[in-house]
Order: structure tokens, then C-alpha cells, then sequence
């Protein structure tokens, strides 16, 4: 299966299939982890075929998304005499894929790159659509680049390793695109009527969909953010260590579904069937909020929210998206109180 990716800048294709013999003349910088080479470098090694071959390992952490662990990796591939005609292959999750990215956009004012991604979170989500970055103290994601891959290869195979609790967080990520864009999807999601493959490619379709139409985030591209305004203020509260992203992003669309009821838009059985779509999945779906007046001042400590007003995405039902802006802090408040109790 192969999706298209059509930027201003660039057109790639997204292979779902069993990763091929991959031959590049070019000097590659495989960028991964202990976690994944461990389990799965010889599985790439095995089909791929370079020119030279530099193998940059950093640690596993979303804690060294950093500048420090990006002039590691570009160090080493001038020890190594990379140049311009050179290539970087991201081989993880999201982290790594991030970092490769944003490392491949500025050696040399920036050289090819290739995604494999390995997690889900990275197939369905990260590895599509140029976004690259890293962290600093100041957040999450505030430095870094659109910058498109030359190809994706997403092969479900790496997926036996992973973590039952990182391809739920995985899974979020799906269910948010099949409320956003597809009812049919949804219903396929709940009957469970999708192999992990299929479930893949229709997630890859709708973010190519979304891309393509606003790579750089200037409208619709702005939708993936549903559960996400509500899950980054948990995110930061719980200091990044209680819940994966995933999580965070589920309970979130279970609070922005509330926003949504409390706006008269998605009903109180869609909004179950969301939430329990989402609990089978193995997702939390409830949070304790201690202090509402806190939990809305965090709202406008995300750099996304321009001019101080907060921009929510919500279903208006399923598989139908709205953008409502300007909600007044009652509103707000009264939705936040109902997971306060
Ligand atoms: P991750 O990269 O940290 O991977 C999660 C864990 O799984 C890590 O410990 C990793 O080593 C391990 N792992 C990876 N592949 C494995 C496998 N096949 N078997 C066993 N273990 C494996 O996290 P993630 O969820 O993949 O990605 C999260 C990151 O992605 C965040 O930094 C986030 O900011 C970023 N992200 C970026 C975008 C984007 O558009 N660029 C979108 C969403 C998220
Ligand atoms: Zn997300």
C-alpha cells in the first residue's frame, strides 16, 4: 500500500508494506536507540545496502530530545566526513524521528532523509508531515523545521516489540483522525473489522489529506490538535510523567467531547461511544482536576494559543470536525468542573 504526500516543497511516497531491499549510493547515518537497534537493526541492516554506513546511537528518552544529543549526532557524521550528498535514515519512534528530521534539515543547510518509523505513534502520526523539532527548557517542540522525508517505509513488523501501553498511546492518534474525518472509519474501528495494517494506511490517508491541503499548519492542519489543547495542560500538570502522550490526548478528546455536548453539537451517545471506544483500546478516559482556575491558566502557556485566545477543536459528531473559537470562560469552566469532582 502506498500513500502520497504532496507538499509546496516536496512529493514522497508513505510505503506500508514489508520493509524492501532499500539500495542508496550515498553515505547513511542510521539515527536510533539502544531499545530499537537492540530488537530490530538487524532486521534494516538486512535489507539495506549503502554506500558507507555510520550507525548513530542516541539515548532513549523524550529527556535528550535536545540540542545537545542533535550536535552529538551531526558530530559524529563530520568525524566521519558526511557531506552534502549524504542521507539520514530516522529509525524509532517519534523521538528519533523528530531529531533525524531536525538533523538531516540543518547538516550542511540540510541532506536527505528517510523515516522508519517503529512505534505506532510514529507510523500513523509523527513520521507524516515534515514536522521535525525538538525540546528546550521553555517546552515541548519550540525548536525545529518542517522539513519533508524523501521517503516513509512504515513496516508493522517492528510493531511485535512494542509495548502494549505505547501502541494504545499509538492508538489515540488513530481514533482522534476517525472522529475528526471518517464515521466510517469509527464504526470499522469499533467492529473491530481492520487489520493493523489497514488501520495504518487509513490514518496515513487522512494526514496526507490534511497535509497536503496545509503543510504548515495555517488552517485545517490545526484539527490534529483535538484532545490535544485539553491533553497538553495534562501533560503539564502531571510533569510529563504520569501519563504517555497518547494518554494525555485521550482523556482530552473526552474533555473536549464535553465542551462539545455543553455547545449542543455531539450528542451524549456519540460521546460514549468515543469514550468507550477509546477505554477498549485500554486508554484512561478520566482525570481528577483539582483546581479548575489552574487548569485554565494553563491554557495560555501553549505556544499555539495566539492573542490569548484559545482555539478548540471539537467533534461536532463523529467524523466531523469543528473549530470554535472565542468560547467564553464560563463555559470553559463549567466543562472543566465536570472532572473536577
Ligand atoms: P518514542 O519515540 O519515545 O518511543 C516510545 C518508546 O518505545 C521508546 O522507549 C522507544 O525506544 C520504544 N520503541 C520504539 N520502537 C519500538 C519497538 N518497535 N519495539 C519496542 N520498543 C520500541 O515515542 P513515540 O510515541 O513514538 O513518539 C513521541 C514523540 O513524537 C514525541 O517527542 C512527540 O513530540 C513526537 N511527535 C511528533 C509529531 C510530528 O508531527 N513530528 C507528531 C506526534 C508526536
Ligand atoms: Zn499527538
Amino acid at each position: 500500500m502506498k500513500v502520497n504526500i504532496t507538499t509546496p516543497t516536496k512529493s514522497y511516497d508513505i510505503l506500508i508494506d514489508k520493509l524492501p531491499e532499500i539500495t542508496i549510493n550515498k553515505k547513511v547515518a542510521i539515527i536510533t536507540n539502544p531499545t530499537v537497534a537492540g530488537y530490530h537493526l538487524n532486521y534494516l541492516l538486512n535489507k539495506l545496502k549503502a554506500k558507507e554506513l555510520k550507525i548513530i546511537t542516541l539515548p532513549d528518552g523524550e529527556e535528550y530530545k535536545t540540542m545537545e544529543y542533535i550536535t552529538y549526532a551531526l558530530d559524529r557524521m563530520f568525524d566521519a566526513k558526511y557531506d552534502r550528498n549524504s542521507l539520514v535514515i530516522a529509525f524509532g519512534g517519534g523521538v528519533i524521528g523528530d531529531m533525524s528530521g531536525f538533523a538531516a534539515s540543518i547538516f550542511l543547510r540540510g541532506i536527505d532523509f528517510i523515516q522508519i518509523p517503529t512505534t505506532l505513534l510514529s507510523m500513523v502520526d509523527s513520521s507524516v508531515g515534515g514536522k521535525t523539532g525538538i525540546n528546550n527548557k521553555y517546552g515541548k517542540n519550540l525548536i525545529g523545521a518542517f522539513y519533508q522525508p524523501e521517503a516513509v517505509y512504515i513496516d508493522t513488523h517492528f510493531l511485535s516489540t512494542l509495548p502494549k501501553r505505547e501502541f494504545a498511546a499509538g492508538m489515540a492518534e488513530v481514533i482522534k483522525m476517525a472522529v475528526m474525518f471518517d464515521e466510517e472509519y469509527f464504526e470499522n474501528l469499533e467492529k473491530e473489522a481492520l487489520s493493523i495494517e489497514e488501520i495504518i494506511k487509513r490514518s496515513v490517508e487522512l494526514k496526507a489529506w490534511v497535509v497536503n491541503q496545509d503543510e504548515k499548519e495555517k488552517g485545517i492542519r490545526s484539527v490534529l490538535n483535538y484532545g490535544h489543547t485539553f491533553g497538553h495542560v495534562i501533560e503539564n500538570l502531571t510533569n510529563y510523567k504520569t501519563y504517555l502522550h497518547g494518554e494525555a490526548v485521550a482523556i482530552g478528546m473526552v474533555m473536549a467531547n464535553e465542551l462539545s455536548k455543553e455547545l449542543g453539537y455531539l450528542s451524549e451517545e456519540e460521546a460514549e461511544r468515543i469514550k468507550k471506544l477509546l477505554e477498549k483500546e485500554g486508554l484512561p478516559t478520566s482525570y481528577k482536576i483539582k483546581d479548575v482556575e489552574e487548569f485554565y491558566e494553563h491554557f495560555f502557556a501553549d505556544k499555539k494559543t495566539l492573542d490569548n485566545k484559545i482555539k478548540f477543536i471539537i467533534p461536532e459528531s463523529i467524523g466531523k470536525y469543528k473549530i470554535v473559537e472565542n468560547i467564553d470562560k464560563p463555559t470553559i469552566i463549567k466543562v472543566l468542573k465536570k472532572f473536577a469532582k
